[in-house]
């Protein structure tokens, strides 16, 4: 009996691309809109609700993450009223050139989803309004329809990301993000090329407060193999052997 390797493996590597302030530059100062108004709808007062917004993204990594687990807020009114109501198509525009950019990615060696702490409604719209939604296989968004949804940096959200991707190996993940806490998280999972995006010296609102990009404190034991860029265009250096050459 003869024994012919039935093997259709698929060994590409797994391109993660986060959305808000990655994919678009902060100076947009679309996150500053996000959040701040709802925390004031709530009731707080305004010192308050901007303490309670900053505490929350900072301890979750999403500011709804808190609301939800102490408010008993309902996560899908929030995204309505919050990422729902911005103004994205008077802020963003097609960007061609980050177009061209996926589009350089050799398929053959690596797929590309992007991955978003955002619901699916607010993902799809930036993606759409960028002109790159054909280059994205996927989207890997919170899941604000379960109160108990996981969000980055949570090891849960990265472990559910692969899952939905139906993808193996994290030594294959490629990942960018501007939040060095979940390129950091990321990298204690063993996701294995791990780079972020920093606008270093940007004046950007995050959890409600002004910030300058870069001072960002969390740090991992391997700090020093996780690669800083300030254009995506670098990322064609950084995992070079993924892009098509010609
Ligand atoms: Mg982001």
């Amino acid at each position: 009996m003869s024994t012919q390797p039935t093997s259709t493996q698929d060994d590409r590597y797994m391109i993660w691309l986060d959305i808000d302030n990655t994919l678009y530059s902060a100076s947009t100062q679309i996150s500053a809109a996000m959040g701040e108004p709802y925390f004031l709808s709530l009731g707080f007062p305004e010192e308050e609700a901007s303490e309670l917004h900053h505490k929350y993204y900072t301890q979750y990594g999403l500011a709804l993450r808190g609301l939800v687990r102490h408010h008993h807020i309902d996560a899908l009114d929030f995204d309505r009223k919050c990422d729902g109501s911005l103004p994205l198509e008077q802020i963003l525009k097609p960007d061609a050139k980050l177009h061209k950019l996926l589009e350089d990615i050799d398929r053959s060696k690596a797929r590309v989803w992007a991955l978003t702490n955002a619901y699916q409604t607010h993902a799809r719209r930036v993606l759409r309004i960028l002109g790159i939604e054909d280059q994205v296989e996927g989207v890997v968004f919170c899941d604000y329809s379960n109160p108990q949804f996981a969000c980055k940096p949570e090891p849960e959200y990265f472990h559910n990301a692969m899952q939905k991707a139906n993808f193996q190996d994290p030594s294959k993940c490629c990942f960018v993000d501007d939040s060095k806490t979940n390129i950091v998280a990321a990298k204690q999972l063993g996701w294995g090329r791990c780079v972020h995006f920093c606008e270093r010296g940007l004046v950007a609102v995050e959890g409600g407060k002004p910030k300058e990009i870069g001072q960002d404190t969390a740090s991992g034991p391997d700090e020093e193999s996780i690669a800083v860029i300030s254009d995506l265009e670098e990322l064609r250096a950084i995992w070079s052997d993924l892009f098509r050459t010609s």
